[in-house]
């Protein structure tokens, strides 16, 4: 349901500059030219609605998924471009630098002045540049956050240049309603990055952590715990993950997504598994006790909030176990009396962690953990291979299996090949929940 609200208030406001421009009762003019500027005002919109469907806003993330706003956020992204990319193309009315006199409903040119054509064109030249350099940019030689400050930065720029070109340049939104329109959107967009880079900061300095604990728990793996310097830290689901600031201003773009593996109310503070991949993770293990910590979330939707299923599936490719630990203990904590099985797997046992406790609990009433591993040393009792069909019909090939609740994370193709394979077991989609640790 909420989803569909987010759907709906969506589509009204990305349709409004056709509405408006619509009722302004203007002369038409030839067909490929009303496609074109509708075209171009859609994108607008989509553009300026971007903004806010980055990924910080809980509203939007904690009832559609973190994975869904993104994967959105990279669509629409697409769609902008292409509409930008065709809206001079389209046109059949000739331009030129002045206004006619007579023309006044701008319906014989174009009517582009050098400064609406100079705004128009660099905004149409950054934007195909601006989203292939975000496609591409695990192949650049940027770290993440020097990327991330690009990507703000450029669309500001895009958004700017847009603007101007739409205010100047655009035949309706020379109307004072619709103009209006695209200055409230305008101030959504930079408000949103004010909440996010700004007053989120703010709130994060009044809610410091610091570091008690960071320890090897399995290959290039570590636990990291923190705890609220006051109070009783943040309020989060089992399975949400939150932005983990180390040691660095609240204001730094150096923050990082991670799950939380501990339940809430974990009397030994705020945990995550971390393994090492890149930059930031490969120095876990030098962080110090005492460091302080920010956070930001809690985010995301791999929760068992408003969900129901006969039993409880959690299937964890390697570090993706961290936030279906969380739920297991959550639903330990409520003496959930629905069967459970975690299916967990990894290339090597060495990447198992939490060894000790996996066996305790396999060894509870309803409770049951099946290990997997692709490249096993030999004489590895578990399960061999990847988590695929193979799998999957092995571990949940029971009658009622179909009537669980699955909940999925790990590495994308893994998640992919989990998802295909649980829907043509009839699993009903929206019995899967997954959760990515990569947005691409
Ligand atoms: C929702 C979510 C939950 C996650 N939970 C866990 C977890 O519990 N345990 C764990 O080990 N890993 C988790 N990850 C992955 C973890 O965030 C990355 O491995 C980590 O940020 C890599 O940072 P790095 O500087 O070491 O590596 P880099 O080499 O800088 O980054 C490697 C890749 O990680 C991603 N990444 C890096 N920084 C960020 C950032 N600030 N925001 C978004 N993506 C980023 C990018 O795709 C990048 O290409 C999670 C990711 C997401 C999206």
């Amino acid at each position: 349901m909420h989803a569909l609200i987010l759907i709906a208030v969506y589509l009204a406001v990305t349709l409004t500059p056709l509405v408006l421009s619509t009722l302004q009762g203007r002369p038409l003019r030839p067909v490929w030219d009303e496609i074109s500027s509708g075209l171009a005002m859609t994108a607008l919109a989509i553009l300026l609605v971007e903004f806010v469907l980055s990924g910080r806003f809980k509203v939007i993330s904690a009832r559609i998924g973190m994975d869904v706003t993104m994967r959105l956020h990279q669509l629409l992204a697409r769609t902008v471009l292409v509409f930008i990319v065709l809206h001079p193309f389209l046109y059949q009315t000739p331009y030129l630098t002045f206004p006619l006199p007579w023309d006044v409903s701008r319906q014989l040119t174009l009517g582009l002045t050098i400064g609406s054509l100079a705004s128009g064109l660099i905004a149409w030249v950054a934007l195909p540049v601006f989203v292939l350099i975000s496609i591409f940019r695990d192949q650049l030689p940027y770290r993440y956050e020097t990327w991330r400050l690009m990507h703000g930065v450029g669309a500001v720029l895009i958004a700017v240049m847009a603007m101007h070109h739409t205010l100047n340049a655009g035949r309706y939104s020379s109307d004072p309603l619709l103009a209006g329109f695209w200055l409230l959107l305008m101030a959504a967009a930079l408000g949103s990055l004010v909440y996010s880079y700004l007053i989120m900061p703010l709130k994060e300095v009044a809610r410091p952590y610091r570091v008690t604990s960071v320890r090897k728990i399995a290959l290039r793996t570590w636990e990291l715990t923190i705890k609220a310097k006051s109070g009783n830290g943040l309020q989060f689901e089992a399975g949400q993950f939150v932005w983990l600031n180390l040691g660095r201003s609240p204001f730094s773009l150096h923050e990082n997504p991670f799950s939380i593996s501990s339940t809430p109310g974990c009397d030994a503070g705020i945990q995550f598994v971390i393994k090492q991949v890149g930059d930031f993770t490969n120095r876990i293990g030098e962080v110090e006790p005492g460091t302080t910590a920010y956070l930001d979330g809690p985010h995301g939707n791999l929760t068992l909030k408003g969900r129901s299923g006969k039993g409880i599936a959690l299937i964890a490719g390697g570090v993706g176990v961290a936030p279906l630990l969380s739920i297991a203990g959550q639903l330990d904590k409520d003496n959930d009396p629905r069967p459970l099985v975690l299916l967990y797997g990894n290339r090597l046992a060495d990447q198992i962690v939490y060894d000790g406790k996996l066996k305790l609990l396999a060894g509870k009433d309803n409770r049951d953990v099946r290990l997997v591993l692709s490249e096993p040393e030999p004489g590895w009792g578990g399960l061999t291979g990847m988590i695929d069909r193979a799998t999957l019909d092995e571990v949940f090939g029971f009658d009622d299996a179909a009537q669980w609740l699955y909940l999925v994370c790990g590495p994308p193709a893994m998640l992919d090949a989990v998802e295909t394979a649980l829907m043509a077991r009839g699993v009903p989609a929206s019995q899967i929940v997954s959760e990515r640790f990569y947005y691409n």
